[in-house]
């Protein structure tokens, strides 16, 4: 298996495709649609010793465009099917209806966290002006949960695991180390990957997540080669930290709404992070809703009264029964 860096600083920047050579040429990730990935892609597809024509399968790990940009243009040039699970193939396909869906909820969402008109007007300019990064349409062929894709030498297992998007899925293989995976943005090596603002369809974006996350703890994978940055070593691990730190980032939430009072999720994201700018403007407040609308399911914050503030009901609630951490096998 190779690793292909794409030197992109676009998005959350430093991608990774990988290509599984053998009787099924297989590219999983296929980066942004930019020169400079284009370029990064063919040299590492060259440096393996292949073309693009050759390759006979690309498997996405989620829609968003640092991930499936290239995708419909590899296709166009090596007639491989492209699979992507079946909750994000409608985006990944260009079709209208899921992409207009997909921007309905984003509005309506800005306007439930109540962002400013100024932040607003420069992530709508950020994310409309990152369109044609989404690259060519693809013709998909939609995958589930447990499916098995014919690549390289052996096979690719789907796994999805919901959250940062809603069709995320990582695929598992027979690799050096024993059962590992490419996990996409499930789980990145240095920072936390966004849920709430990154894929704003995911339902109750939180607790989706630290299900996923309990899913692969209990996996326990090898090795895992995520979709930015160096392979992750215990990926196990690695998910246990993420729970922990989403616990820490409740904590957070809830004495932000006991030290100030009820406020909306803009408010509560600035809050936590600061200022914000381009995709931070989405990520941020859509971090602080994943978190209060769990609080809310919870029973700890009342849900949002009409200028879409949140309401702290009690001060002191068990969070280890929160965000439970998952814990390992070993
Ligand atoms: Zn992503
Ligand atoms: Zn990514």
């Amino acid at each position: 298996m190779e690793r292909i860096r794409l030197g992109n600083t676009v998005f959350e920047g430093l991608n990774n495709a990988y290509l599984l050579p053998g009787d099924r040429p297989t590219l999983v990730d296929a980066g942004v649609a930019t020169d400079s990935v284009r370029r990064d892609l063919r040299e590492g597809l060259d440096a393996a010793g292949y073309g693009v024509a050759d390759l006979e399968a690309i498997v996405l790990t989620h829609w968003h465009a640092d991930h499936a940009g290239l995708a419909g243009e590899l296709q166009t040039e090596s007639g491989a099917p492209v699979y992507v699970h079946a909750d994000d193939a409608g985006i990944v396909a260009g079709d209208p209806d899921a992409i207009a869906a997909e921007r309905e909820i984003r509005e309506r969402r800005f306007g439930e966290w109540r962002i400013p008109e100024e932040p607003l007007a420069e992530v709508t300019a950020f994310l409309d002006g990152h369109d044609d990064l989404r690259g060519d349409r693809v013709d998909v062929t939609p995958v589930e949960d447990g499916d098995r894709i014919a690549a390289g030498d052996g096979d690719l297992e789907v796994v999805h695991l919901p959250g940062h998007a809603a069709g995320l899925s990582a695929f598992a293989f027979d690799g050096e180390r024993g059962r590992e995976a490419f996990v996409g943005d499930a789980i990145l090596p240095k920072y936390t990957p966004n849920v709430g603002g990154a894929d704003l369809r995911v339902d109750r974006p939180l607790e989706t997540y630290l299900d996923s996350l309990a899913r692969l703890v209990d996996l326990d994978f090898a090795q895992a080669w995520p979709g930015h940055r160096d392979p992750i070593d215990d990926p196990a691990g690695r998910a246990r930290v993420i729970a922990e730190h989403h616990r820490e980032r409740t904590e957070r939430v809830v004495s932000v709404l006991d030290e100030h009072g009820p406020a909306d999720a803009w408010t509560v994201s600035a809050r936590l992070f600061g200022d914000l700018s381009a995709i931070h403007i989405l990520h941020g407040p859509g971090e602080a809703f994943a978190h209060l609308d769990h609080l809310v399911a919870e029973g700890v914050v009342a849900a949002p009264d009409g200028d879409g503030r949140y309401e702290l009901l009690d001060a002191d609630p068990d969070f280890d029964e929160l965000v439970a951490v998952p814990e390992t096998k070993r």
